[in-house]
């Protein structure tokens, strides 16, 4: 695939660029941190590619790091599906994947760090007084009766919360920072809380978690990560990131960056959304072809390489901005385009016999597999006197913008004869169910002798020989560019975004390999679902042959 060759620039580059030559820093090392709650998307994506190939370009390292504080909500598969997507987009992570859960006893040992600097305390509020003190953001909150406990009493307190002799919301574990802050995040945020959860690392050894503030910038700090990148919403929680990193012993001091989220029309981006799509079974699940994981584009039929070139065409900024998807799609077509063979297919089949050609003779055509590139080499069709074409592609009458198959008119069978219509049969609905034509037999690989000129050019397979097949149209999961913006995102799907087509590929493909795309000629770009049978292929549309995504519902 035609990446773009020069390394990107952004401002977090040039961070580092600077970093580096300041002498800050030697060599870079930053992480991925996802949380195993669901699978990654195409905006995981994006901070992949800006975290490892940052690694990659500055000789440095990137960690995968599981953020795994919230044991309720996890699991072991979106453990394992992560580290398949990340190896899948090409990357590499730095030593054996970690988890946060592996800090879990040093994280313990600084939030008693905390409480004997008299800088965090436990406690008792009701999750309801904690909100009605924390105030709003025009008024400042109010200091909880216990943030002036002893030293001495909160050690006590939090090692009973640790022995789980407090339930859940009964307790929890505050920093100590600034009830009048303007950043709401550093009002006496809770770094534990009591969870009385199993967890897919630990087991049942903790019954207190901390928070994902508390923990993210320690794990960071820990791993000696130097820029840790993430998205905008945690830009006031940067304050909270330098404080806790501040006030504990330890001797790095990792520095947060934030850039803009993608945001993709048409779809939705937010594991949340993404978990109830799968749930409440408005798709097939996490790899379904429309959704736009990383599993789902996958088995759509994008390649890494398109993938890695989208996130390079995007950028990175800290302007919050909605890409169109056409960018995404422009990124595959550019790489099928060049690298996928090509092959012929009939989604809507209507019969087409040549009469003159003669009963129970067979020949073996020859077709290119790439128009521009000899190197793909040739293949084998197989030809016969029936054959099947797109019902579309013929017509009784047509004006003369038709360039396809009209009754009574020559059009070019592509990589073989000229055929012309003779006559129709129908069905008891008018249907035209055969078409009867004659080839001059004078036109493979030639225009006919007399001069006659044959401008149209359909697509065919061989009745004789061809597979059946099913083909998966795919169209945008939503009706409206936002969805996320609607009251419910649900109500935006498009009912319509799954056509299903029943017709043949040549013979070629009957046993289509996994790994590969093609480019059905004049219809577009499709690879083989893990679903096919040996009774059936299944193709999904990966992209059509331009940019058509408003009208593939309509074809
Ligand atoms: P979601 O909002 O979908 O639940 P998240 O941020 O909670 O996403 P994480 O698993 O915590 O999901 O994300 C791991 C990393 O990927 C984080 O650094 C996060 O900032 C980044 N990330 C998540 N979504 C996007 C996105 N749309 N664009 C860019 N980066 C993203
Ligand atoms: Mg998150």
């Amino acid at each position: 695939m035609a990446e773009t060759e020069n390394r990107p620039t952004n401002f977090i580059r040039q961070i580092i660029d600077k970093d580096l030559a300041s002498g800050l820093h030697q060599q870079v090392k930053t992480r991925f941190p996802p949380e195993p709650n669901g699978y990654l998307h195409i905006g995981h994506a994006k901070s992949i590619c800006l975290n490892f190939g940052i690694a990659e370009d500055y000789q440095g390292t990137c960690n995968l790091r599981f953020d795994d504080t919230n044991p309720a909500k996890e699991d072991i598969s979106f453990v394992n599906s992560i580290q398949q997507d990340v190896s899948w987009l090409g990357f590499e992570w730095n030593e054996d994947a970690r988890y946060s859960s592996n800090y879990f006893d040093q994280l313990h040992a600084f939030a008693v760090e905390l409480i004997e600097k008299g800088l965090a305390y436990v406690d008792f509020s009701t999750h309801e007084e904690v909100r009605e003190m924390r105030g709003t953001l025009t008024e400042p909150g109010k200091n909880s009766p216990y943030r002036d406990t002893s030293v001495e009493t909160n050690l006590a307190e939090f090692a009973k919360m640790t022995a789980g002799e407090y339930a859940e919301g009964q307790a929890s574990l505050r920093a100590k920072i600034d009830m009048a802050s303007p950043f709401m995040c550093m009002r006496d945020p809770v770094i534990y809380r009591v969870k009385f959860a199993h967890h897919h690392q630990t087991g049942d050894k903790w019954c207190v978690y901390p928070m994902y503030d508390f923990t993210h910038c320690i794990s960071d700090a820990l791993e000696g990560i130097t820029h840790s990148l993430c998205t905008l919403e945690f830009q006031d929680n940067r304050r909270l990131y330098d404080w806790v990193i501040e006030n504990i012993s330890i001797d790095c001091t990792p520095r947060q960056y934030e850039f803009s989220r993608l945001n993709l029309e048409y779809t939705v981006l937010s594991k949340r959304r993404l978990i109830q799509l799968v749930d409440e079974g408005h798709v097939e699940g996490w790899d379904d072809p429309r959704m736009p994981t990383i599993a789902g584009l996958r088995r759509r039929g994008y390649t890494p390489g398109s993938i890695r070139e989208f996130c390079k065409r995007i950028g990175v900024t800290k302007m919050d901005n909605m890409v169109e998807m056409g960018m995404l799609e422009a990124c595959i077509r550019d790489d099928l385009n060049t690298n996928a063979p090509r092959a012929m297919a009939v989604l809507e089949p209507v019969k087409l016999i040549i009469e003159n050609y003669p009963e129970g003779e067979r020949e073996t055509l020859s077709a290119p597999n790439h128009p521009n590139d000899e190197s793909m080499g040739t293949r084998s069709l197989p030809f016969g006197r029936e054959i099947w074409i797109e019902a579309e592609d013929f017509r009784e009458e047509a004006n003369k913008k038709f360039k396809r198959l009209v009754l009574g008119k020559e059009v070019r069978l592509r990589n073989a004869y000229v055929v012309k219509a003779e006559r129709v049969e129908k069905d008891e609905q008018g249907n035209v169910t055969t078409i009867y034509c004659t080839y001059d037999a004078d036109t493979l690989g030639k225009d006919p002798a007399d001069g006659r000129k044959v401008k149209g050019v359909i697509h065919w397979v061989d009745a004789a020989t061809a597979a059946p097949a099913q083909f998966r149209l795919y169209d945008r999961l939503f009706n409206v560019p936002n969805p996320a913006a609607q009251e419910d995102f649900v109500d935006a799907i498009n009912e319509d975004s799954l056509v299903i087509k029943q017709g043949y590929v040549e013979s070629n493909l009957a046993n289509p390999s996994q790994e590969l795309a093609w480019q059905f000629e004049r219809t577009g770009y499709f690879c083989a679902d893990k679903n096919s049978t040996s009774e059936q292929v299944i193709f999904n549309q990966t992209v059509g042959l331009r940019d058509t995504w408003a009208k593939i519902s309509n074809s």
